[in-house]
């Protein structure tokens, strides 16, 4: 078997080969609409040769199971660390339990919950400790047991200082204890009791005391926009309209003067997908990190959840759908996210609103709805640009082809069935949720699964979508993420149906699921073929839709996915988190080098109404999934407010800006540091000229002087060479915990800066600044702050007194001098950081708050002095 059996851009690789020298190929370029592509790709069973998808979908609800075998592995070696009372691992062992462990079948659940709570306890986590203990008995924790979870309730509401709960807490706990008196044994009993009791004496010995209990107050300012919200568009600042021209498009003006650091949009997403390098660490569903209380899918052991509301509510809005196809979904990059935005406007939503849509041409501005708002509908996604006509046809088939791939999953997964199901279903029991429905289907399935699963055969290797490398560019940053591919992990016993009174109750409904079922696995063996038969056919007659089973509904679905795929090329957003870069060097707080982390993929229909600048007037900023955009400029009434897609012109010369806007976003960019005639300011990236000392710009392709036209000479070309060396060694050694080394390779690289590099070049500024934290990190404060300030002169003038570069470098050289003991130098710089952060992030910020912090603690220590 091929190592790269199953990657889908592969796939996609060799059907575009074959495809383009196929008489086929000119019929495709001349089609005009979605539909009709999607139609061709189904007629010419384009997806035929692709082998292992038929494998990978006739397996697809093996992957990924729950095993209570493994449950088992994971709650035992969860127990060692615990009696080594290493609570801290024993609860990540326990959570992989808690993972693996099969929901609704045997103890296994309840029991790993209930062990994380006991270790949850030890740490003093008492609420989370609460919460698992709840999730144990939800999950079926065995009675005989139950006066444990009810001591241990007792004594975190006795360490949360709640002393009648804890009181009462305790009464259930005796009672249970005596229930199971005979069982225990009468010397077990008594010790227990004998705890039982101190701990009811301490408690009523508190509650004399008569504690305040202080009240937990939830400081999540959610944020909101400045001037209230327009009356249009919904997520916008009323100091903000939407303008419409064919030339601009859809644009945003602002109606009234708007201040630097005023909010003007806070906007939810439509949807969005958390990318697959965060699935152990983030919440699949808001995004928050997750922390000790993890819970798992009901079904698979991939993805998790902060908390029940969220696991409930992935599963309903699309979860149930994708949870059997997580590994493919992974193998298409961001197209993911066109399938999820089909998913959460939901198929009787989406039949209708085609159905309207034809008729809607009404309206001036695209995406208003009947009511003239711009808001959180579909009509929003759906108005966003395609550029299809822009789109080579290449690209465009392979978007095609990936279409049509998430169409066949939806097939596959029974979702164009499952709406008309459920209307079968609450007429005949009310009461069944959506959630059992499925629970019910995948029974079903799980059934008529072989025992052995094939899927060791597939070695899903890792690979990167086509698509998504496109889309390395957006408003917030430019990293594109890389999709990987989890490979499924072996050893998974396939386990049987999950709900299986649900499946006696309601047997004539499962009847007509079975039905439902085979229907669409026979479309799927339309269209992908039978494998085993057609190995060496390439024939690829025209068929007839219908013939295959492919009606109107699924056509338009399949042209709609392939609608958003076009789209997010353009329009994806990246939702970015502030992390504290995982730095081996910075044992202490000081010095940490925060960057900006990409963790999910958006579509905000709002902030896309945004044009595009390389001097843009707005930053954004993330709380969760929630998107703050505000001013870092004052913007006169009348005036365009501007996004920047990517490249900024601090950051990038206008010859690459405008090559990265043509080829990504299909336009000529026509903004001020792109038309002033200015000269790129080219400081930045010179060397010093031996000739006449003018600039020699590096960042040209043969690098030369702009001021007397020498070329970059063999000599200078060495030396530059020999100071990337030196830093990248600095680099590594710092990656390696090596300060020794960092700094042997740092100082030689700083003297030929000096003597070679123009004195703003920003790699000079660069290395300055690792020296200051290589001193900062050896106690040399004096010596770092010396550095730290030439770093920051360069800053200042690349980015701008205002820009968010210089507030942290100035945070870095607060820490510094807070630790040099100047606080009233370090109190000024506090307060100019904090202004910088202020317009940019807002007071809600983490770094805010930290800087705040940090003053009250300043002014301290200065009116002690005096
Ligand atoms: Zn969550
Ligand atoms: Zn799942
Ligand atoms: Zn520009
Ligand atoms: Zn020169």
């Amino acid at each position: 078997m091929a190592s790269n059996f199953g990657n889908w851009q592969e796939a996609l690789d060799n059907l575009v080969k074959e495809t383009v020298v196929s008489e086929n190929w000119s019929e495709f370029d001349l089609l005009k609409n979605d539909n009709s592509r999607i139609q061709f790709i189904l007629s010419n069973k384009s997806l035929m040769n692709i082998e292992w998808l038929k494998v990978y979908l006739d397996n697809s609800k093996l992957f990924h199971q729950k095993s209570s075998h493994k449950a088992l592995e994971y709650k035992n070696k969860g127990n060692q660390y615990f009696k080594k009372k290493d609570y801290k691992t024993a609860i990540q062992y326990y959570t992989e339990s808690i993972i693996h462990a099969p929901v609704d079948e045997g103890q296994d659940l309840a029991l790993a919950y209930g062990n994380r709570s006991a270790a949850l306890y030890y740490l003093q986590y008492f609420q989370e400790c609460l919460s698992d203990i709840q999730l144990a008995m939800d999950a079926g924790f065995p009675e005989e047991s139950f006066y444990k979870l009810y001591q241990r309730r007792s004594q975190c509401y006795y360490g949360l200082k709640k002393f009648d709960m804890a009181e009462s807490e305790l009464l259930k706990a005796r009672e249970y204890l005596d229930n199971q008196k005979a069982l225990i044994g009468d010397k077990k009993y008594d010790n227990l009791l004998k705890e039982m009791k101190e701990l009811e004496l301490n408690t009523i010995e508190q509650k004399k005391v008569k504690i305040e209990t202080p009240v937990d107050i939830k400081c999540l300012n959610v944020p909101c926009v400045s001037y209230g919200n327009s009356d249009v568009i919904t997520q916008a600042s009323s100091a903000v309209d939407i303008k419409y021209n064919t030339q601009q498009g859809r644009y945003l003006v602002a109606n009234d003067d708007i201040k630097a650091g005023d909010t003007l949009i806070v906007e939810k997403p439509y949807s969005s997908v958390l990318l697959p390098d965060h699935y152990t660490t983030h919440c699949h569903h808001c995004y928050k990190q997750l922390t000790l209380t993890v819970i798992g899918c009901r079904r698979c052991t991939v993805v998790r959840y902060c908390g029940n509301q969220c696991q409930q509510e992935s599963w309903t809005q699309y979860h149930n759908i994708e949870c059997s196809y997580i590994d493919l979904l992974h193998s298409v990059g961001i197209a993911h996210l066109s399938l999820r935005t089909i998913l959460t406007a939901g198929l009787q939503f989406l039949n209708g609103f085609i159905k309207d849509n034809k008729d809607i041409h009404t309206n001036n501005i695209p995406g208003l709805n009947q009511e003239k708002q711009y808001g959180r509908d579909y009509s929003t996604v759906y108005n966003l640009l395609t550029h299809s006509d822009e789109m080579t046809s290449l690209d465009l088939y392979q978007y095609s082809l990936t279409a049509t791939l998430l169409l066949v999953i939806l097939i596959h997964s029974n979702w164009f069935h499952k709406d008309k199901d459920m209307d079968i279903t609450t007429k005949r029991h009310n009461h069944d949720s959506a959630t059992n429905l499925i629970q019910n289907k995948a029974a079903v399935n799980a059934d008529k699964l072989p025992s052995k699963s094939k899927k060791d055969s597939l070695d899903f290797s890792e690979s990167t979508s086509n698509i998504d490398d496109k889309k390395a560019l957006d408003g917030t940053c430019g990293t594109g993420a890389k999709h990987k591919m989890n490979s499924p992990s072996n050893n998974q016993e396939p386990n049987g149906d999950y709900n299986k009174n649900e499946l006696k109750t309601s047997a004539k409904y499962v009847d007509a699921l079975c039905l439902e079922e085979s229907e669409s696995e026979v479309i799927c063996n339309n269209i992908l073929g039978n494998s085993h038969e057609d190995d060496n056919s390439n024939v690829k007659a025209q068929v007839a839709l219908s013939e295959i089973g492919i009606d109107k509904d699924m056509l338009n679905i399949g042209g709609l996915l392939l609608r958003h795929i076009q789209q997010l090329v353009c329009n994806a957003h990246a939702i970015t988190e502030l992390q504290a870069s995982v730095d081996p060097l910075s044992s202490s707080a000081l010095v940490d080098e925060m960057s900006q982390v990409r963790v999910a993929t958006a579509i905000y229909p709002t902030a896309s109404l945004m044009n595009h600048s390389c001097d843009p007037t707005i930053i954004s900023s993330f709380q969760g999934d929630l998107l703050v955009v505000r001013a870092v400029k004052n913007v006169e009434k009348g005036e365009e407010i501007f996004n920047c897609y990517g490249p900024h012109f601090k950051r990038m010369i206008r010859s690459r800006r405008q090559e990265v806007l043509k080829t990504q976003y299909f336009f000529s960019c026509s903004c001020k540091p792109c038309t002033d005639g200015k000269k790129d300011d080219v400081q930045f990236d010179a060397m010093v000229c031996g000739k006449c000392k003018g600039c020699i710009d590096t960042q040209l392709d043969v690098p030369c002087c702009i001021d007397c036209g020498e070329r970059e000479s063999i000599h200078d070309r060495k030396i530059r060479e020999e100071i990337n060396t030196l830093y990248q060694h600095a680099m590594t050694s710092i990656d390696h915990s090596d300060l020794k080394g960092a700094m042997e390779s740092l100082k030689p690289c700083l003297e030929l800066c000096n003597k070679y590099l123009h004195e703003n070049n920003r790699l000079k500024a660069s290395v300055e600044d690792s020296l200051a934290r290589c001193y900062a990190m050896s106690g040399d404060y004096k010596k770092s702050l010396k550095h730290l300030e030439n770093s920051i002169k360069v800053t200042e003038l690349l980015y701008g007194n205002q820009s968010i570069e210089l507030a942290y470098e100035l945070q870095k050289m607060a820490d510094i001098l807070f630790n040099v003991k100047k606080p009233e130098k370090c109190l000024q710089i506090v307060n100019t950081a904090e202004e910088i952060f202020l317009i940019h992030f807002g007071e809600n910020h983490e770094t805010v708050k930290e800087l705040n912090e940090m003053k009250v603690c300043l002014l301290e220590f200065i009116n002690a002095k005096h």
